[in-house]
């Protein structure tokens, strides 16, 4: 199965629903469970083969690039790249899990600007097309670092796609190595 060509309108929209307001972040936990739910419902990785609107996007500004691919490194292939990808993955979802709940015990304010791989700050502030009044702030926490995880991956994933071939984030990706992990049981 391949991926449809316009499933990248998916992640340019996620983005752009954060402008809109930052609550619409936390649709991207539909992006992180609906490939393990697949995969445990079809015993195959049914989203990466043809539903992810990330490798799409990857695919689609590959077309467009003017330059020859390099190789993939092989320790991305065969190396330990994927394993320091889902360190980070899991790192990253603890840093959110402990703050979200630090915030909702008012230990420390709700972090309301992004971050860039967990901790470096992006030095402006999201504008914010709609407001949206009586939120919790540990659900704008929330909001804000899950946009800062996406953020993340899909700029690492992008520039891996422009220096090597479009989907060499996808030899890495947390999901596929989850999804890897799963099958193999
Ligand atoms: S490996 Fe990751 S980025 Fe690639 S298709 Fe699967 S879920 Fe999408």
């Amino acid at each position: 199965m391949r991926n449809n060509k316009y499933l990248f309108l998916f992640t340019l929209t996620f983005f752009t629903l954060g402008i809109v307001n930052i609550h619409f972040a936390l649709l991207g936990f539909i992006c992180m469970t609906l490939p393990i739910i697949l995969l445990i419902k079809n015993q195959r990785k049914t989203w990466c083969q043809g539903y992810c609107p990330r490798s799409s996007l990857y695919t689609t500004i590959g077309k467009t690039k003017k330059w020859k691919s390099r190789n993939t490194p092989r320790f991305f292939i065969k190396g330990n790249m994927k394993w320091i990808m889902l360190l980070y993955f899991g790192i990253s979802l603890s840093f959110i899990t402990m703050s979200t709940i630090a915030v909702a015990r008012g230990i420390k304010p709700a972090m309301e600007i992004l971050r860039f791989l967990i901790i470096i700050p992006i030095p402006f502030k999201m504008p914010q097309l709609i407001d949206m009044i009586e939120i919790a702030p540990w659900v704008t926490h929330l909001a804000y670092r899950f946009y800062s995880m996406m953020m993340t991956t899909t700029i690492l994933g992008l520039v891996l796609g422009l220096l090597y071939k479009p989907r060499t984030w996808c030899t890495v990706c947390p999901i596929a190595t989850i999804s890897d992990v799963i099958l193999k049981k």
